[in-house]
């Protein structure tokens, strides 16, 4: 008996029946803009391992002007055929279902050859389209049935056609990008005519047993986007025209309210998808901030959708359908919707993996063999990279003991998980302290790990992370206190607070600061409210009239940098513009180029970029001005003859994350 009987019931799709209700939905790795289709195959293999019942490539192009930028991964070759035909027979082999997306970026495409309904130019690409023909139009439709053609010739069990996220097929849907007047646009029949023509001619090109998915954006969250009976009408159009199933899409790209990241409700738009079920009899997918099997339960039980989508948390734990129907969902490594290492990896043009499982897209470089020779290894810091660094020595078979002076796990992570918008740090320090046991580690809290403890070991790791950094600024009076004593509790702020330093924990504190009670991330009405997301079916496109309306910050927060850059730039790719908005929302005064000169009980006086001199009138001001190396222990060992290996904030203090901590302590316990 499963814990989780909706999630584990077979789904009939006809000529084929799904094991179980999951789907890992598309995620771009970049390893096939990389050519090494090893690493490719090894990626999805491991995935289909883990027991997923079908999984989604990331976006193919069908073409090169369909492309996301010049070189994107497509379908066009000889070569990416015999490429694509590994990626398969891998998957095959390990028991599993692979779905190619062919996705046509439209507008989005970064490249000056992109094409769209429309020459109107989308806010987040410099370029603007040309406005396709009759004829441009045919050839986008041909390329892209002749890519639904080839994934099925190079052995996929179906393909995912793009048609959400504001991408080329959501272009020619809505007004706000298609302005046609000829057969393509005007009224909603002729809008929709083009995702609906591609359907039925993929269906048409490979017949009835093959899986096609059309992922349909089921609320748009940018003006002039679809109502709701324009989505039904779609969606019962594109069943029509012969999709097996239609997966949920969220937001465009250039929607200014987030939907994955990790301020983002668990399953905070299931209930949109839920609105579509009965109106169409085809299996309907839902997705966005689903990570873990008990979510994913209920939102099946509530009838929200016949099917999960579930991206990044197969990065985070390739296993994690198998460890839920094993009963073990408590060692699923947690997706933190962070996007940190895969998305942010993606926009920087790097290859995506994972903060909390570093293995993710590594898979044949970074491997843990179980050692032959399992030697006695002392850790000091059960911070991020002291906790990576013991889990993964000891899952190796090296005995591990952990030692830390605080009487609990996770080091600056206890900090994160009480910001508001981030409580998915809770489950990662919880999973930590789940494989600490599982794995056999000896962990020795309220313990200071001097010289002679360690002594005897085999080997010595020194993760004793960070110590904030006093800024020096003369302090003549007033409050002045460090991010660690307010995000602690051991000191309450003021009503009017001066924050030094705008780097992420600048921002983290001006979050803090500006909430007051529960936090929106735990209640989905406020948080709908907080960002102006209506009901479709009400609103237009699922954007409420009134717009954005946050709860009223209990303080005023400015939050200062001596760069005169804008603060927060240096923020995560995806997220830095959520953090900002948040923040404006609040009323907080983010300034860049000031100089500090002192502080005293009037409040801080700082300089401008100008010259001016001002003194900002606040009641306490918190220090977030970077961090130090916190290294006396791995100065005391070197004194002492001891070699040890030093990692995380204590290695490196700047900028310094638990992304790199992480992958940090894995990659030296992997070579231990
Ligand atoms: P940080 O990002 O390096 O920012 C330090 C801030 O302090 C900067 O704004 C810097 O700006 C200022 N500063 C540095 N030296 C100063 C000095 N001597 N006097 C006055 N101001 C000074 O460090 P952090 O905010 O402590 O965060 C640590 C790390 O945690 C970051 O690297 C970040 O990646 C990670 N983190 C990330 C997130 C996230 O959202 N992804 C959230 C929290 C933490 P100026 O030099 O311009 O004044
Ligand atoms: Fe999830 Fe963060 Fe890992 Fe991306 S990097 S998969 S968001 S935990």
């Amino acid at each position: 008996m499963t814990d989780y009987p909706y999630l584990f019931r077979p789904l009939d799709l006809g000529h084929v029946t799904l094991s179980n209700r999951v789907l890992m939905g598309s995620m771009h790795t970049g390893l096939e803009e990389l050519g090494d289709f090893d690493r490719v195959a090894a990626y999805y293999a491991r995935r289909a391992e883990g027991g997923v019942a079908l999984m989604v490539t990331g976006g193919m192009a069908p073409n090169r002007e369909g492309g996301v930028l010049p070189g994107a991964a497509g379908l066009f070759t000889d070569k990416d055929m015999a490429n694509h035909t590994r990626v398969t027979a891998a998957v095959h082999d390990a028991g599993g279902r692979i779905a190619m997306q062919i996705l046509h970026a439209g507008r989005y495409a970064y490249s000056p050859e992109c094409v769209a309904p429309s020459a109107v130019k989308s806010p987040i690409s410099p370029f603007a389209p040309r406005e396709l023909d009759e004829e441009g139009i045919e050839k986008q439709v041909a390329d892209i049935v002749e890519a639904a053609r080839r994934a099925q010739l190079a052995g996929y069990d179906g393909v995912e056609v793009m048609g959400s996220e504001g991408y080329f097929l959501n272009q020619f849907l809505v007004t706000h990008t298609n302005r046609r007047t000829d057969r393509w646009g005007g009224s909603y029949e002729n809008r929709m005519r083009l995702p609906v023509e591609v359907v039925r001619r993929v269906r048409q090109a490979v017949g009835p047993e093959f899986i096609v998915i059309y992922r349909l954006s089921m609320i748009d969250l940018v003006p002039d986007g679809s109502t709701w009976d324009e989505v039904v009408r779609l969606g019962q159009a594109i069943e029509n025209a012969g999709a097996s199933i239609l997966n949920t899409g969220i937001g465009w790209h250039e929607a200014r309210i987030p939907t994955i990241a990790t301020s983002v409700p668990r399953a905070a738009f299931t209930w949109v998808t839920k609105k579509l079920m009965g109106e169409v009899a085809i299996p309907v997918i839902t997705s966005n901030r689903i990570n873990s099997p008990e979510v994913a339960e209920r939102v099946l039980a509530e009838g929200c959708a016949d099917m999960v989508s579930m991206a990044r948390p197969f990065l985070a734990d390739p296993d994690f359908v198998k460890k839920a129907k094993a009963g073990v969902a408590r060692t699923i490594a947690p997706c933190i919707a962070c996007n940190q290492a895969c998305l942010d990896h993606t926009f920087e043009m790097k290859i995506a993996t994972c903060l909390v499982n570093p293995q993710a897209a590594h898979e044949t470089e970074l491997v843990y063999e179980k050692t032959e020779e399992p030697r006695r290894i002392a850790v000091a810091g059960a911070g991020p990279a002291g906790l990576s660094a013991a889990i993964v020595a000891a899952g190796r078979g090296h005995a591990v003991t952990l030692f830390d002076r605080a009487g609990e796990i996770g080091g600056q992570l206890n900090m994160a998980k009480r910001i508001p918008g981030k409580e998915e740090f809770h489950g990662l320090v919880d999973w930590f302290a789940t494989m600490l046991a599982e794995t056999g580690v000896t962990l020795r809290l309220n313990t200071e790990a001097d010289v002679e403890a360690l002594a005897g070991f085999d080997e010595v790791v020194v993760a004793t992370g960070v110590a904030p950094r006093d800024p020096g600024i003369e302090i003549a009076g007033g409050q002045v206190v460090s991010y660690i004593d307010i995000l602690t509790g051991r000191v309450t702020a003021g009503r009017r607070v001066a924050i030094i330093g705008a780097g992420g924990i600048g921002f983290d504190v001006a979050e803090f600061l500006t909430h007051e009670g529960e936090s929106p991330t735990e209640n989905l009405e406020a948080w709908l409210e907080e960002w102006g997301v209506a009901d479709p079916g009400e609103h237009r496109s699922g954007l409420a009239p009134e717009g954005p309306r946050p709860s009223p910050s209990p303080r005023e927060v400015s939050l200062f940098q001596r760069k005169s850059e804008r603060p927060g730039k240096r923020l995560g790719k995806t997220t830095g513009w959520i953090h900002r908005a948040s923040l404006q929302m609040k009323g907080v005064k983010m300034v860049g180029g000031v100089s500090y000169d002192r502080i005293d009980a009037t409040g801080l006086h700082l300089t401008r970029q100008d010259g001016t001199r001002e003194v900002v009138p606040c009641d306490t001001v918190v220090l977030c001005a970077g961090q130090t190396s916190e290294r006396s222990l791995a100065d005391a060992l070197e004194a002492s003859g001891i070699t040890s290996h030093v990692i995380g904030g204590a290695d490196v203090a700047a900028e310094l994350d638990a992304k790199r901590a992480i992958d940090q302590g894995a990659r030296l316990a992997a070579s231990l």
